[in-house]
Order: C-alpha cells, then sequence, then structure tokens
C-alpha cells in the first residue's frame, strides 16, 4: 500500500538479537485491580456478576474513563494562529482492563477471557460510535514501558475522536486505488497470497489468518485479518469472537516465545462509521513488537529499515521456540 520499507538483514541472525525488555515499573497499589475500584473513575461497561454492584469486584472485564486522557470532552474550538491552525483535543479516551489477574499481558489467559476482551472493544466502540461527534474509535493496546504503557496491569485503551485519522485515510486510500484497477479487495488478496505463499504465515485460524507482512517496517510485526471480506470489526458474532481470540492468543503466545515477552503495540484498522466506501475497507489487527528503535533515517524520509526479514520472523514465531538457537539461513 505505497510504502517502502528497507529489509536489511545483514547483521541479525537468531531470536536473540531482538531484545527489548518490556520494563516493569514498580507500582505500589494497582489502580485496575480488583478492590480497588474506587482509585479509577467511574466505569462505564463490565461485564461480572449479574447483580454485582458497579465499581466493586466480581467483575471479569472493566471498562473506565482514562484518568489522564489524551482527549477530552471539551467544546469543539478552532482557532488560528499566522499561518497555524489548531483544535481543541476533543475526544473520549478509556481503559479497558483486561482481567482481574494482576499480569502485563494477555498470553497467559483463557481464550474464553480474551473473547470476553474482543467482545469489550466491539460493544464499547459500537456505544461510542453512536456519538454523532466521533468519526472513529481507535482501539490499541500498549505493552511495556518501552511501547508506552505506564500500568503494568494488562489493559487496553479506546479512543474516539471527531475525525478519520490520516493513517486509516491512507489505508482507505490505497484500498480504493487497488480496486478501481483490479475489482478486488488488496487485503483479501494479500490473505489469500500469503495462505498459497506460506512463508510468512504465522497462524492459520480458519476464520482469520495471522502473517508477517510482506515488507515489514517492524521486526517481528504481525497482521491479524479475516479470511472473508468484512470492512466492520465490530459486527463480528460470538463465534467469531472466540475464533479472533484463539488466533490473537497464538500470536501473543508466539510473541512471548520468539521474543521472550517483547514490548509490542497492538491497533485494530476497522471501516470508519458512515464513511462513504468504508465497506470497501478490510478489517486487520496491526501489531508490531517494539524490538528497534526508529531513528533519523526513518524520521527524515518516512520510510523504514526492518533488520529482519518477514520470512525470517514468521518461522520463529510459528515455532516458538527457537530464542537464543540458530537459524538455518546463515
Ligand atoms: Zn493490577
Ligand atoms: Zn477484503
Ligand atoms: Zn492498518
Amino acid at each position: 500500500m505505497d510504502r517502502w520499507v528497507v529489509v536489511a538483514p545483514e547483521r541479525s541472525r537468531r531470536p536473540s538479537d531482538f531484545r527489548m525488555e518490556r520494563q516493569p515499573r514498580k507500582q505500589g497499589r494497582c489502580p485496575l485491580c480488583p478492590g480497588n475500584e474506587a482509585d479509577t473513575p467511574p466505569e462505564v461497561l463490565a461485564y461480572g456478576k449479574r447483580d454485582r454492584v458497579p465499581d466493586t469486584s466480581g467483575w471479569h472485564v472493566r471498562v473506565v474513563p482514562n484518568k489522564f486522557p489524551a482527549v477530552r470532552n471539551l467544546p469543539r474550538e478552532t482557532g488560528r494562529q499566522g499561518l497555524y491552525e489548531w483544535m481543541s483535543g476533543l475526544g473520549r479516551h478509556e481503559i479497558v482492563v483486561e482481567t482481574p489477574a494482576h499480569v502485563p499481558d494477555l498470553d497467559g489467559q483463557n481464550p474464553e477471557q480474551v473473547a470476553e476482551v474482543l467482545r469489550c472493544w466491539m460493544e464499547r466502540s459500537r456505544q461510542l460510535a453512536r456519538d454523532p461527534r466521533w468519526r472513529y474509535v481507535q482501539v490499541f493496546k500498549n505493552v511495556g514501558r518501552p511501547a508506552g504503557a505506564s500500568l503494568e496491569h494488562t489493559h487496553s485503551q479506546i479512543i474516539a475522536i471527531p475525525f478519520v485519522p490520516a493513517e486509516l485515510g491512507r489505508e482507505l486510500a490505497g484500498m480504493h486505488v487497488y480496486r478501481r484497477s483490479t475489482s478486488r479487495c488488496v487485503l483479501c488478496d494479500m490473505v489469500a497470497q500469503e495462505l498459497a505463499d506460506g512463508r510468512r504465515l504465522v497462524h492459520d485460524g480458519g476464520g482469520f489468518v495471522a502473517f508477517a507482512p510482506f515488507a515489514s517496517r517492524f521486526p517481528g510485526e504481525v497482521w491479524i485479518a479475516p479470511r472473508e471480506h468484512a470492512p466492520d470489526f465490530t459486527a463480528l458474532q460470538a463465534a467469531g469472537q472466540r475464533e479472533l481470540a484463539a488466533t490473537l492468543l497464538a500470536v501473543l503466545r508466539g510473541l512471548a516465545a520468539a521474543f521472550n515477552a517483547p514490548p509490542y503495540n497492538l491497533v485494530v484498522h476497522t471501516a470508519p462509521h458512515g464513511e462513504a466506501g468504508g465497506e470497501h475497507f478490510h478489517w486487520h489487527f496491526e501489531i508490531s513488537p517494539r524490538l528497534s528503535i526508529t531513528a533519523g533515517f526513518e524520521l527524515g524520509t518516512g520510510y523504514y529499515i526492518n533488520p529482519l526479514p518477514p520470512e525470517t520472523a514468521a518461522a520463529w514465531l510459528r515455532d516458538g521456540k527457537t530464542v537464543g538457537g540458530n537459524v538455518s539461513n546463515d
């Protein structure tokens, strides 16, 4: 999709060449643990026992407004300063506490719990999308401090914003260009090619396919996409949620094994609601381990240097047992 990456594997041969600690922060009382519900703003959604009182324990997934939001429920204001334009940081920023267990990630959770997290991402996204001010609801997950997480307890984030983000606009435009010249969906074609080729395939979960994208920007980058064309992530039904949970778990366990529980970011890209042509979008997850530092070349050019070919990354992620071992291609 109109993106150039320099794949430069000369200097890296083993998974242990790609090490980055999650750097957990020494924390006192965890505001996300059960029993500490009063430490967060009042919950906006929770799954738990039937007769549970809000903001008490007994939940298994809980959504609260972010205490330190990146965007706020502000009046919409815009202005100019000479040639610069500004807009108030309008939006909603929420935290999804993914399990009552104080663990750093979902990889040790059972598939049912992960499916509940996915259900929560979808339900809360749909609820937020009903507010006409929001044009996009971004679900994402930061794990480990190098990936931006400030709390250790496994959680994800949902931000509703009043515009379609540039990255998504770029993907939409790329999908439209491909569609105009081929009458097909580029991601449908990518999934088909990865399944047929196999070299970059990480996990074939039936309805969902995980693969290391051709010319990945980041070492160990993995995308998960539905095999059949589907624009709206939030429309997934219960059976699909369970199947997606199993695929996501396979990827997270592969990452943890191959790269020693790396810090990573996960972003959900789904069709912006109400956007013309949105039905041609093909939703997907992008999972980017933080195993290298983006530096001057990336900043200066917008191109990425990736020292790990996706074919090698996929092989490591598939067997997940190669930590410290040698790779056969030297
Ligand atoms: Zn905790
Ligand atoms: Zn498609
Ligand atoms: Zn994307």
